[in-house]
């Protein structure tokens, strides 16, 4: 708002500053009627397919984080172990704020600041290797997603009585690695990102209307567990390095 800038500009300014306040608005309006939404899309998959549908989603939240957990306590400690020659369980606590921020936030790209300082800090990865691989991890290496989606879609085909051949599995592994790659380090990317794995195979989209219920918890987690891969990647990254 610099009284010195020209007409022209100043009418630019106030365009896009109005554009802006305009679609603060609108984001506040969808997001009051996020819940209303949100029970109309589960309420409809519930009449659909009976209310023994919301005991399967339980089921299905239980395998996702038992997957989750797997791959952050033995997979990735193991890689840690084998190719950084480093304590997996000992770097966890030197980089757990990081690690409660993403399940806090939800977002690998929020969690960005903390991954760079804590890595440095407490978990004496070299600036150049963290400054390098974090950000690049933050943006496409989703390891938590890529395993929640390959377990929703597998969901919603069984839901759909869709029978899955070695094929089809082959398509949903390939796809939900490349939709997490895709995916923005953001709340709810992979749940966007899921309808490209179902379309591949074609499985019904209207699933998702269901598992957007447990959605929010199972982002958190997995975002948690996207962070603690990037982490893992520049420890071993680190090793390797001959950088200061
Ligand atoms: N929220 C996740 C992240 O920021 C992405 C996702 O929705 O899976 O890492």
């Amino acid at each position: 708002k610099d009284t010195k800038l020209p007409q022209v500009l100043k009418i630019f300014y106030s365009f896009f500053d109005t554009l802006n306040d305009a679609l603060i608005v609108l984001t506040r309006w969808i997001i009051a009627l996020t819940p209303v939404g949100v029970f109309s899309l589960v309420s409809f998959s519930v009449a659909k397919f009976g209310i023994n549908v919301m005991l399967s989603l339980w089921k299905y939240a239980l395998t996702v984080i038992l997957g989750l957990l797997i791959h952050a306590f033995l997979n990735l400690p193991l890689l840690g172990f084998i190719f950084g020659r480093y304590n997996a369980y000992r770097y966890f606590f030197q980089v757990k704020d990081a690690l409660v921020l993403a399940f806090s936030t939800a977002s690998s790209a929020a969690t960005l600041p903390v991954s760079l300082k804590v890595s440095q800090e407490k978990g004496g990865v070299k600036k150049s290797v963290a400054g390098f691989i974090l950000p690049l991890g933050a943006t496409i290496n989703m390891d938590g997603t890529a395993l929640y989606e390959a377990v929703a879609a597998v969901f919603i085909a069984n839901l759909f009585g869709i029978k899955l051949g070695f094929l089809q599995m082959v398509t949903i592994f390939l796809t939900a690695t490349l939709a997490s790659i895709g995916a923005a380090a953001i709340p709810g990317a992979g749940l966007v990102m899921l309808t490209l794995v179902l379309n591949s195979t074609g499985i019904p989209l209207e699933g998702i209307g269901l598992i957007i219920a447990v959605d929010r918890f199972l982002d958190m987690l997995r975002t948690s567990v996207n962070v603690w891969g990037d982490l893992n990647g520049a420890k071993i990254v680190n090793k390797f390095s001959s950088f200061k």
